[in-house]
């Protein structure tokens, strides 16, 4: 049974995984390469904490118990008691497969790893590890805390044992599981990004502009978000991550990025998190950029 969870990345997926985990009455380690990330995600999973305290939907004691489970660093030796290890980290390939090289001289014998990759190929990813029966993709929805799926992910040579823990820690954070095989972008973003893609491509050809195809689609298609909105949430260098793999992956031209989206990735205009992506977030509210 997991009881001690190591995250990989403390960007906005890692600090919310660390979040359910340490709800859930996990102890865990957040890693992240850069000890101010560490510091503001610290600083996030406790006040998104103390927001659900003040609306009630859990205990002062809980939210102050979960926030002194959570501790953070930049050792990967800190993951040698780790049950599971859980990768966060930027979505590119280069990176995870240098990350993974660098933890598992790290980890137990018995300990599992998890990806959180959007669409990179779980079998792929496992090979680069000493244990790839141990190795799966657990891939969680953005916000972590409020997103109720839990896509599973087995790679070709994933042991049951494997899966059946996985499986039975997502449900222990209160998700909902959904199986995926090892296809590209699995279920939840093959179906997601292609949908934004050509969005973007709707704004590249000037059919509408931000605010018309965000409030198109969330009026005209009943979607909470607009998918421009909802690109910006992601993050546009992930959009076009998962858009890369899905056209390298599938060979398939309709998969090709938008090259508006490329030009944004380029400006460093990824979305929320970098304050501008297809709305400006400087100001009290979101402005359209377009
Ligand atoms: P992010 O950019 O917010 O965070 C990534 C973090 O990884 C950064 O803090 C960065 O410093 C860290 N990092 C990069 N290289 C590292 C290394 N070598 N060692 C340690 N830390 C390193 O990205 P995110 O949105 O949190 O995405 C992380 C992963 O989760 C990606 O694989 C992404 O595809 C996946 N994911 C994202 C979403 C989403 O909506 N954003 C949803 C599901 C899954």
């Amino acid at each position: 049974m997991v009881q001690f969870v190591g995250i990989i990345g403390a960007g906005q997926m890692g600090s919310g995984i660390a979040h359910v985990c340490a709800l859930s009455g996990l102890d865990v380690y957040i890693l992240d390469m850069h000890e101010v990330v560490l510091t503001e995600a610290l600083v996030l999973i406790k006040q998104n904490l103390a927001r659900q305290a003040s609306r009630g939907t859990i205990t002062e004691e809980d939210a102050s118990a979960s926030v002194s489970r959570v501790s953070a660093g930049t050792d990967f030796a800190a993951f040698s008691n780790c049950d599971i290890v859980i990768e966060a980290a930027t979505e590119n390939e280069e990176v995870k497969r240098k990350i993974f090289k660098t933890l598992v001289p790290n980890l137990s014998d018995t300990a599992l790893i998890a990806t959180n990759t959007s669409s990179i190929s779980i079998t792929r990813l496992a090979a680069t590890t000493d244990r790839p029966g141990k190795f799966m993709g657990m891939h969680f929805m953005n916000p972590v805390p409020v997103m109720q799926l839990v896509e599973l992910i087995r790679g070709i040579a994933t042991e049951q044992d494997t899966f059946e823990t996985v499986r039975d820690l997502a449900e222990r954070l209160g998700k909902t599981v959904a199986v995926a095989q090892d296809f590209p972008a699995f279920i939840v973003n093959r179906i997601l990004l292609p949908m934004i893609n050509e969005a973007v491509y709707t704004l590249y050809e000037g059919v509408g502009n931000v605010r018309s195809i965000d409030t198109a689609m969330k009026l005209g298609a009943n979607h909470p978000m607009g998918p421009l909105e909802l690109a910006d949430f992601i993050g546009l260098d992930t959009c076009l991550a998962v858009m890369h793999v899905l056209y390298d992956g599938l060979a398939d031209s309709k998969y090709r990025p938008c090259p508006l989206l490329v030009k944004y990735v380029e400006a460093g205009w990824l979305g929320r998190k970098s304050e501008r992506g297809f709305y400006d977030y400087s100001g009290d509210d979101p402005v359209p950029t377009r």
